[in-house]
């Protein structure tokens, strides 16, 4: 049996003709760029979030460099984020020639832990940025309650938790300004790029409006320098007609992440992921760990089982990052997470056969041990 790590046929199959008549309407409009399909979507996008604006921007890592930008954060600035993320995080901070400045995560939720964040505050730290990893919201409560007490603004980077809810609120409505990302992969994807930001404060919104369309309001008229980064009328279409279908998906993973999580309890050496008690997970990824790793990927491939490792190297050890000179060993917890957690196959219309047998193989391996 082959299980692939991803497939996106049950997500798009049963809603083709829905899709192709959202992208034949966008091509008879002869409209492609800032028009009334992207108005709509963020108005929907908004609602869906609980938040006043949600703006669309071409891409996630845009989305958090445009947030940071009308936060008026650049050089000299310093900005909290996970030494356990995808590097985007961190490359949006450097994009506004500010510096990230990593905090370990919490050894059960591999999220920022609020705890340590309180140390790496200085003189220079501006804002706070959350990462819900792997579909898990933050802690939002304790790093509200630290952003207000050292006046910091909060970014919360959404891109893999579009929503999940602490208590009781949905991600992506606690920052001053929050980005997300509609790449295909994620829980919401287009097809192609895409992301948008959302806030309370329409001001920002405002702003964020004007960076990401060459920092002009009214046409030929450029108030400062932008970006060209916006939301194409196709995949704000396309976006819509998937949007209320999000939270029927969001279900599915919950209960195959269950399925997991039921089968694979009490299997010694390996590790499930864990909740905070006052969060819930969308279940982007499915994240176990274990000491053997690598034996255990090949292990399942040899058996027909696609898996990813998110992620294998932690931005402070990227070449991109020698210019802040973190050494192995300076955030040892994202380098044990990078060495040791493996991502399941989970998506949209994956069959009982199929997570059974993925079950199956990983108790067959651990028996062989
Ligand atoms: C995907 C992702 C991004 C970037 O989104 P793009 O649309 O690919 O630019 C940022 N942060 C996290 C945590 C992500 O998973």
């Amino acid at each position: 049996m082959q299980v692939p790590f991803l497939s996106f046929e049950k997500t798009h199959q049963p809603h083709k003709q829905a899709l192709m008549r959202a992208m034949e309407r966008v091509l008879d409009s002869g409209w492609f760029i800032m028009g009334k399909e992207l108005a709509n979507f963020e108005q929907l996008y908004a609602d869906f979030s609980n938040t006043k604006a949600s703006v669309g921007v071409a891409n996630g890592l845009d989305a958090l460099h445009i947030a940071l930008k009308v936060l008026g954060i650049g050089q000299g600035d310093e900005v909290i984020v996970p030494s356990n993320t995808y590097i985007a995080s961190w490359l949006a901070v450097s994009q506004v020639g500010a510096t990230p400045i990593p905090v370990e995560p919490n050894q059960k939720t591999y999220n920022i832990d609020p705890l340590l964040i309180e140390k790496a505050i200085t003189s220079r730290t501006k804002a706070i940025m959350p990462v819900h990893l792997y579909g898990q919201s933050c802690e939002m409560g304790e790093i509200m309650r630290i952003a207000q007490k050292y006046n910091l603004y909060v970014v919360e980077d959404n891109a893999q938790a579009q929503g999940a809810i602490c208590d009781g609120q949905k991600t992506g409505s606690f920052g001053h300004i929050n980005a997300t990302s509609f790449y295909p992969g994620k829980n919401l994807g287009a097809l192609g790029d895409a992301g948008a930001l959302t806030t309370n404060d329409l001001e920002l919104a405002q702003k964020a409006k004007i960076y990401r369309n060459y920092g002009s309001e009214k046409k030929y008229h450029n108030q400062e320098k932008g970006i060209n980064s916006r939301l194409d009328e196709l995949q704000a279409a396309i976006l819509a007609e998937k949007l209320p279908i999000l939270s029927e998906w969001t279900t599915e993973r919950n209960q195959l992440a269950q399925f997991y999580t039921d089968n694979l309890a009490g299997i010694e050496g390996l590790i499930l992921p864990q909740l905070a008690t006052n969060a819930t997970s969308v279940y982007h990824l499915y994240v176990i760990r274990c000491q053997k790793r690598d034996e255990l990927q090949q292990f399942l491939a040899q058996n027909g089982v696609g898996t990813l490792i998110h992620y294998p190297i932690p931005p402070h050890l990227q070449p991109a990052y020698v210019e802040l000179g973190y050494q192995q060993g300076d955030f040892p917890l994202a380098e044990e997470l990078a060495r040791t957690s493996l991502s399941l196959p989970l998506f949209v219309g994956m069959s009982e056969a199929q997570i059974q047998h993925v079950c199956n193989i990983i108790h067959n391996f651990f028996a062989a041990q």
